[in-house]
């Protein structure tokens, strides 16, 4: 068993954006310093801790003095590169370790690690010449979905084909190779799960949200979602078997598409504090920045359990004009402190806190 870190450690962050700011408030309150490692000097996160490192994620110079002035290593985002992971893991404790990040930076890894668990995940094949991209298009059938394994996020690096010809631009386009191509699960809709796991192997899943995209970005999550008690569970349950086969500390968010039947199939998993997470600030006992925080530093989590329904909304581009024309008493913001507000951009978010479930 590992010592709880005392009051005052400091805990590194490497990113700086709006996950890397929120970790950083919740871990001020906890009675820890944070110290933000981010080669963008102006990143949102350093408007709320003085210690901060502006340098490229390869400078290992930068990297072995950020080390030294931190008690504990996390991150905000899943790319961090394998070297860096392994610079700091071998001077301090790096959590969530390098293993949950070798498997979530690599689509086909991942897919294959949680496929292996017994738990599903979409009919796909690795594609690394146009020959792959043919017999592949062949078994899984058209359309289909042809995705970077590396680097995507908000729908970026993918591409849906409607048959071998635009396939294959699609396959010029897209890079790194190699590709993962899928066949499109017939979702009724999404949700997602965030769990957190200590690092005395405690398990503490959030209750699923449900949630929408657009422009592959996503805009709303809702709790309770509108699944039955059955298919919650079973999210919750394949969130903990996921975690616990990573041997993960920290919190982890895990997307799935719910089928007609009600059974689910893993979308992708990301090591880290999740967007569609951010309403467990607003109506859970202990909400996920405060639970990451918790578990990397050893301490107990706590309480994941939701008072009040909710509904989280993105604020992209100008949408952040909403704060605080929008308010009502009801209405919990969330702004990121970004200076400049482009088309895409996530600057913030809103939390419409609903009716109490009456369960505390
Ligand atoms: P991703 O970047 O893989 O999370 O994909 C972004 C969004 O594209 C997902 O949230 C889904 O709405 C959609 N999508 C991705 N892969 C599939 C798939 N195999 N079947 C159906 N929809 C998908």
């Amino acid at each position: 068993m590992t010592t709880p870190l005392p009051l005052n450690s400091t805990i590194g962050i490497l990113g700086g954006g709006q996950l890397g700011r929120m970790l950083a408030l919740a871990a001020a309150r906890l009675g820890f310093k944070t110290h933000i490692y981010c080669p963008d000097p102006l990143s949102p996160a350093f408007e709320v801790t003085p210690h901060r490192t502006v340098a490229a994620y390869d400078d290992e110079q930068a990297l072995l003095a950020f080390a030294s002035a931190v008690d504990v290593v996390t991150y905000e985002f899943e790319n961090v590169p394998a070297r860096t992971a392994e610079i700091l893991a071998g001077l301090k404790p790096l959590r969530p370790g390098a293993k949950a990040l070798a498997i979530s930076q690599d689509r086909l890894q991942e897919k294959s690690f949680i496929g292996g668990l017994g738990i599903p995940v979409a009919p796909h094949r690795a594609i690394f010449t146009e020959a792959d991209l043919a017999i592949a298009l062949g078994a899984l059938g058209t359309p289909a979905i042809l995705k970077t394994t590396r680097l995507g996020y908000d729908g970026k690096g993918q591409a849906k084909v409607a048959g071998l010809a635009p396939a294959m631009v699609a396959f010029a386009r897209l890079a790194p190779h190699p590709l993962v191509l899928e066949a499109p699960v017939p979702f009724v809709r999404e949700i997602s799960v965030v769990v957190a796991r200590g690092i005395d192997g405690s398990v503490a899943a959030f209750d699923p949200a449900e949630n929408v995209h657009r422009d592959g970005i996503l805009a709303t999550s809702s709790v309770p979602a509108g699944i039955s008690a059955a298919t919650a569970r079973a999210a919750q349950q394949h969130a903990a078997t996921i975690a616990a086969a990573l041997d993960y500390v920290g919190v982890l968010g895990i997307e799935f598409f719910v089928l007609g039947d009600g059974s689910l199939v893993v979308n992708e998993i990301a090591p880290r504090v999740h967007n569609s997470g951010h309403w467990t600030e607003a109506v859970c006992v202990t909400d996920q920045f405060e639970q990451h925080i918790r578990a990397i530093a050893g301490w107990p989590l706590g309480d994941p359990r939701r008072m009040a329904d909710v509904v989280m909304e993105n604020l992209i581009g100008d949408d952040i004009a909403a704060i605080p024309g929008r308010l009502g008493p009801r209405i919990r913001p969330h702004a990121y402190g970004k200076a400049e507000s482009r088309p895409g951009r996530k600057m913030g978010h809103l939390n419409r806190v609903g009716a109490p479930s009456g369960k505390v």
